[in-house]
């Protein structure tokens, strides 16, 4: 089913679930483990990150040599695994970073056969490689570029023209925003034109970039309502689970981490840190549940102990089976 279905069909909040492929050469093991604790929960749709390549540095003893390499494959393995063994619906991310239009087709035809209905367009992050194009073929440039070549598959329009029997694609596609503003972009409301784009483009559902203030997602929502931006905004959160996140998240993300948690998390043993975050992380979902979001999606990555921790802990709120 599509996820823009499950958000209109549902009769209780949706949680949702994000994962990471283990790097290259890793063990899938840990993540069917993840797998198994996540699906306890019923959730709607499970995303499976995607990645480009990088430029990698090694020291040799021939000295520093540059490689190119996908730390992490196996996307599609994975997304075929959900939909096909544990009967969830996959939202595989699709980047533009990286990938040929040609190889961006190819991809979504896989994804098809295997009844895959949804896919997250994302540009991606500059890995510090830029792949060479070969001549004939081509690229996007940003996500709504992307999303416009998956809406003219679902029209029947490949990128040869005139092939026999072009069956439509039927994909229901989501994107990106950023409460707090992508780091690139000049100002929250510019940013917030190209996610209007995106969903002019076709976009059916909007996910968050993790933020743990409620108030900015609910400023985020406001603003892209006046926009003239209508579909589903389903909330990202992250529960934090380390002293070191205090830093990484920030760094990586470019958010805001509140004082208040801040504080409490410098002050706190690194062995409490994770149940400080999912006191905090159970707060925001109570806050919004209680403001009538339908959906929260969290990013779960590799680790399924604190959300463990946090749905046991919100079946305090009766709100979640
Ligand atoms: C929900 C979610 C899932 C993600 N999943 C992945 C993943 O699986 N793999 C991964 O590598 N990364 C992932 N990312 C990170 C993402 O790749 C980066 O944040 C990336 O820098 C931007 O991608 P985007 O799709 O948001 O880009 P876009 O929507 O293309 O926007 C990128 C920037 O360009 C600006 N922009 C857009 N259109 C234009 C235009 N026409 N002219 C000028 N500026 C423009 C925007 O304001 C923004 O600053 C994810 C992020 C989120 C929020």
């Amino acid at each position: 089913m599509k996820v823009i279905e499950h958000l209109l069909k549902a009769t209780e909040p949706l949680i949702s679930f994000e994962l990471i492929p283990p790097k290259r050469g890793g063990d899938i093991k840990s993540l069917l483990n993840v797998l198994d604790d996540i699906t306890k929960y019923r959730p709607p749709f499970i995303d499976i990150t995607s990645h480009s390549a990088e430029v990698i540095y090694e020291e040799t003893p021939g000295g520093i040599q540059k490689k190119i390499k996908r730390k992490r494959p196996g996307t599609l393995g994975i997304c075929a695994l959900i939909q096909n063994k544990y009967n969830i619906d996959a939202v595989p991310h699709i980047l533009t970073k990286g990938f040929t239009r040609e190889e961006t087709e190819d991809f979504l035809i896989e994804l098809s056969y295997l009844g895959i209905e949804n896919v997250l367009a994302i540009r991606g992050d500059d890995s510090g490689y830029s792949k060479p194009i070969p001549q004939g073929r081509s690229a996007n440039q940003t996500a709504c570029d992307l999303v416009k070549q998956i809406v003219a598959m679902n029209n029947g329009r490949y990128l040869e023209e005139n092939l026999l029997d072009a069956r439509p694609s039927n994909f229901c596609i989501g994107v990106s925003g950023y409460p707090e503003k992508h780091f690139e972009a000049p100002n929250l409301k510019t940013d917030i034109r190209y996610v209007k784009d995106k969903v002019d483009a076709g976009a059916e559902y909007v996910v968050t970039q993790m933020f743990y203030d409620n108030k900015v997602y609910f400023n985020f929502v406001d603003q892209c309502r006046q926009e003239g931006i209508n579909v589903p905004i389903i909330p990202g959160l992250k529960i934090l689970t380390s002293k070191a996140h205090l830093i990484n998240i920030p760094k990586n993300f470019y958010i805001n981490i509140p004082d208040d948690l801040a504080d409490e998390v410098y002050a706190s043993k690194p062995e409490h840190v994770m149940d400080i975050g999912v006191e905090w992380a159970a707060r925001q979902v109570e806050g919004l549940l209680n403001k009538n979001v339908p959906s929260v999606h969290f990013y779960i990555m590799q680790n399924s102990t604190p959300i463990k921790k946090l749905m046991d802990r919100l079946k305090l709120f009766k709100q979640i089976a």
